[in-house]
């Protein structure tokens, strides 16, 4: 049987654990052998504190960004919340033509544009098991300041009323059993 590799949509609100659910998938597939990595997108963001340039994201100026743009290096770039993120044409097709599928951890606009341009990348949206337990999570993070929280808020109902449109809805009620559901995804659209 042939394994194929692929473009996997990721999307979910701010909030919900998609970064706790990816650490132990890739935990699980790294185990497995799979051929699976982690798109680090390009930011204008402010890194958080405890954030890696280069393993969380590449964090670049907006000039830099712009530049990319008009040379055409991004697969999908998206402004959220008045920052760009972008991820990079460049290293998606070099794991493509490598069999090997790549996660795109991104927000609603991208995965719109992703899943036109490229119809066969099954797409996956995380849903919080209710909006004011979102809301709970959001706040206990304590990395953004109340502006943030409710700009992300509300951008968080939009992606969430636009969830039907993605392939499949895993609702995080727990970690595991989110990250299981995640990796039979994974592995029945690889396979
Ligand atoms: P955060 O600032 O919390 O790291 O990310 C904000 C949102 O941007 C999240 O929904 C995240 O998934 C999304 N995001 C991260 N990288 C990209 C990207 O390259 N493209 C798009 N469209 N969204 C991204």
């Amino acid at each position: 049987m042939s394994k194929k590799s692929k473009l996997i949509i990721f999307t979910g609100p701010s909030g919900v654990g998609k970064g706790t659910i990816l650490e132990k998938f890739f935990d699980i597939a790294k185990k497995n052998n799979n051929k699976v990595v982690y798109s680090i997108s390009s930011t204008t963001r402010q890194p958080r504190a405890g954030e890696i340039n280069g393993k969380h994201y590449f964090f670049i100026s907006k000039e830099e960004f712009e530049k990319k743009i008009n040379e055409n290096a991004f697969l999908e770039w998206a402004l959220y919340n008045g920052n760009y993120y972008g991820t990079s044409k460049e290293f998606t097709d070099k794991c493509l033509n490598n069999d090997t599928s790549v996660i795109l951890e991104i927000e609603l606009q991208g995965a719109l544009n992703v899943m036109k341009k490229y119809p066969d990348a099954p797409s996956i949206f995380i849903m919080p098991p209710s909006f004011e337990e979102l809301e709970k999570r959001l706040r206990g993070r304590n990395t953004e300041d109340e502006e943030t929280i409710l700009k992300r808020l509300n951008t968080a109902k939009t992606e969430i009323e636009n969830s039907n449109k993605f392939k499949y809805r895993i609702v995080n009620n727990g970690i595991d059993e989110a990250v299981e559901e995640l990796y039979q995804i994974f592995i029945r659209e690889t396979k």
